[in-house]
């Protein structure tokens, strides 16, 4: 285990001072790693965003210790104590789920703990950006994680327009509620690019969806999404030029719709005939 817990350590020896970066599951609780729960069976305090949250895992496994609020609204003080601490103790750092600091609180509090020469691991684990880029099969030999979209149309518009040149697949964290009007703003500002939507990873309902951002506006207003959701955009068709290329967005379309589906969407999305992409939809169907 990084530094250290040595294999000839006894299992349930103190861990020595410093910051434990430990990440959580996402949804299903078997994602826990067995480093994570070696490390908090045997630290001693958890710095986390929710007590009731950490509470209800640490009890899951078994587990009883000191629970530090760590949250979006830590300030300075918040911090020095912590740091302070860790100078004699071994303190975890969780969110409520996943990996600390990814669009979630910790990145002020491990430069505080650095700053101060103390040590810090990690203890990697589930991360719902990574989950959802390796679900969705889109390209992953490069990727850009852009957290979530702003909220305000203009604000957003301005985000995806700063973003629509980079060749790679780009990975949002995204709400249920926010799902219609995000697609909206990339169908305006990416049209041709596959999209897919990764939701509820892990749980009872996980599903993967893959098409146009039409297509999926269309989908997902007919069906209201419900739980959490990791939103992704492929990279530009042509590789850095938007010229299009019906045959690439025909078969992205067909990933998820009939042939005369994905017709109407990629017309919707170029302006091209409706009845020949159908003809070509039908070809590539047969492959
Ligand atoms: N740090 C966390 C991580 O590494 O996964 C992410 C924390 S961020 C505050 C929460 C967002 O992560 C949610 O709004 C959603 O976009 C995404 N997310 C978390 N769990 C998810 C899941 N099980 N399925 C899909 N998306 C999830």
């Amino acid at each position: 285990m990084g530094r250290r817990v040595s294999e000839t350590e006894p299992p349930d020896a103190p861990l020595s001072p410093g910051l434990y970066i430990v990440a959580t599951p996402i949804g299903n609780l078997g994602d826990i790693t067995l480093r994570a729960v070696e490390t908090l069976r045997r630290c001693d305090g958890v710095a986390c965003e929710d007590t009731r949250v950490t509470g209800k895992l640490l009890k899951h496994l078994g587990i009883s210790k000191p629970l530090w609020r760590y949250d979006d609204h830590a300030g300075p003080r918040d911090r020095e104590r912590l740091v302070e601490s860790i100078r004699s103790r071994a303190m975890v750092l969780v969110s409520d789920a996943g990996t600390p600091l990814v669009s979630d609180p910790g990145y002020r509090l491990v430069n505080a703990v650095r700053q101060e020469g103390l040590p810090v691991t990690v203890i990697p684990g589930a991360c719902a950006a990574v989950a959802g880029l390796t679900l969705s099969g889109l390209p992953n030999d490069r990727f850009l994680f852009a957290g979530f979209l702003p909220v305000k149309d203009k604000s957003r518009a301005d985000v995806l327009a700063s973003l629509s040149g980079i060749d790679a697949t780009i990975v949002f964290y995204e709400t249920a509620p926010r799902l219609v009007k995000s697609l909206t703003a990339i169908a305006a500002a990416m049209p041709y690019r596959e999209v897919a939507v990764a939701r509820e990873l892990t749980k009872l309902h996980e599903e993967c969806r893959r098409g146009l951002p039409a297509g999926l506006i269309a989908w997902y207003e007919a069906h209201p999404p419900k739980g959490e959701i990791v939103l992704l955009v492929g990279p530009p068709v042509d590789h850095g030029h938007e010229e299009i290329d019906p045959d690439a967005l025909l078969r992205a379309a067909l990933a998820e719709a009939k042939p005369s589906q994905a017709a109407a969407q990629v017309a919707k999305a170029t302006g091209m005939d409706r009845r020949d992409l159908y003809a070509r939809a039908m070809e590539l169907q047969k492959g």
